[in-house]
């Protein structure tokens, strides 16, 4: 699963930082989901749970925030969300299934938020040149060490 990677890439870089500084151990640690990327907040949770067992981050305290996505046009300006528009968007990604010999690959906006760029256009004139606001898919916000 997505939240998977994005877990292990989170307990990596907090370790590699902590044994640089040679810190004893982390208290607790805060990340801010995008809500374009869709993730299951608690899978966030218990995968950085299990995957910190055994590390300096084993034990610590995990918080984690959901912060809506937004989007600014370049052209006109406009800022929307991502649940303004989801819905229209959740019924174009059928066509972003693709189908091999293994089954259905779901290559859909939670894991590549950058196919956001192909499906929407400003709801406002319409233009693909827009940009993201805020964190895209998973950002660690802050981290509470102990020396
Ligand atoms: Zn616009």
């Amino acid at each position: 699963m997505h939240e998977w990677s994005l877990a292990q890439a989170i307990v990596e870089s907090i370790t590699e930082a902590v044994n640089k500084k040679n810190s004893k151990r982390v208290k607790s640690l805060e990340v801010e989901i995008g809500s374009l990327a869709m993730l299951d907040k608690d899978i966030i949770v218990e995968a950085i749970k299990i995957l910190s067992e055994g590390t300096k981050l084993e034990g610590a305290e995990i918080k984690v925030h959901e912060e809506e996505t937004k989007f600014r046009c370049k052209k006109c300006g406009k800022i929307w969300s991502f649940s303004e528009v989801k819905e229209e968007l959740e019924k174009n990604w059928e066509d972003t299934k693709i189908k091999d010999e293994y089954g259905t690959q779901d290559l859909s906006i939670h894991y590549f938020p950058e196919l956001v760029f192909t499906m929407m256009s400003c709801p406002s004139c319409g233009s693909k040149d827009f940009e993201i606001l805020g964190s895209k898919e998973i950002t660690i916000r802050n981290v509470v060490i102990e020396v």
